[in-house]
């Protein structure tokens, strides 16, 4: 797929004739952060330990979700509980210090390239994740200082977490932006659900073992096969998004 008709097909199903991209609505798990594989670990790890049945990589799937829905869709699948939201949110404190124990993971390469290049081009950028890992969140204001604005959206803002497009939403309302007024860059299905959903130009990165194909299927409008591919795209990608008109 190339850009211009990436944007193309963009325009024509969103009812836009042409667009003016202010904003960056920027994932953080699996596209700051190589956190992916650490999540995981500590997901296997709280269900073995809790004798919940589950497989490794079905983690990458329910990227996105809030933490108290998959631990209770697991724990009645796996285990036959149904667990109130209190219970799930304990057992979410767990997963969080496993995952800690991990070490910190290593920014992806890439990430910061695309937040300069966005930022140099005049668009404001902001986080938005269904995390609450503090640890990782507080992180970001060293590793990507300057690069993002004071205003985030994580899990204790939404109610309903990706493919819900509430997150996404709440991050153009925070930017004071219109859908077409915002790109969403996005690791996961879900999340590329919900950033598509949200109506505003979703951009998908692979990053992990999903593959290209499954985030076009969640609604992707383009698709790179790394943060530092998308890095070496994005003027060109910009440029093609302030130039494509219907
Ligand atoms: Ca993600």
């Amino acid at each position: 797929m190339t850009a211009e008709n990436a944007i193309t097909l963009y325009l024509k199903y969103s009812g836009n004739k042409s667009v003016d991209i202010r904003v960056a609505l920027v994932d953080c798990d699996g596209v700051l952060y190589d956190s992916m594989k650490n999540h995981t670990r500590a997901w296997v790890k709280l269900m073995k330990k809790n004798n919940v049945k589950c497989s490794r990589d079905e983690f990458y799937q329910y990227e996105g979700m809030t933490g108290a829905n998959i631990i209770k869709m697991m724990f009645r699948r796996g285990a036959g509980k149904n667990l109130t939201d209190e219970e799930a949110w304990e057992y979410y404190k767990v997963k969080g210090r496993y995952f800690n124990e991990l070490g910190e993971p290593e920014m992806m390469p890439g990430a910061k390239e695309v937040l300069q290049i966005t930022k140099e081009a005049g668009l404001r950028n902001i986080l938005v994740t269904g995390s609450n890992q503090p640890s990782i969140l507080e992180r970001i204001d060293s590793d990507y200082a300057g690069l993002f604005e004071a205003e985030r959206v994580t899990g204790i803002d939404t109610k309903n977490g990706k493919p819900n497009p509430e997150p996404y939403l709440r991050g153009q309302q925070k930017a004071n932006a219109k859908p077409g007024e915002c790109i969403v860059i996005e690791n996961a299905p879900l999340g590329v659900q919900a950033g598509h959903a949200s109506g505003s130009f979703t951009i998908g990165v692979t990053t992990g073992p999903i593959p290209e194909k499954d985030l076009y299927k969640a609604g992707a409008d383009i698709v790179y096969p790394s943060m530092t591919a998308l890095a070496e795209a994005l003027p060109s990608l910009l440029e093609a998004l302030r130039t494509t008109q219907l």
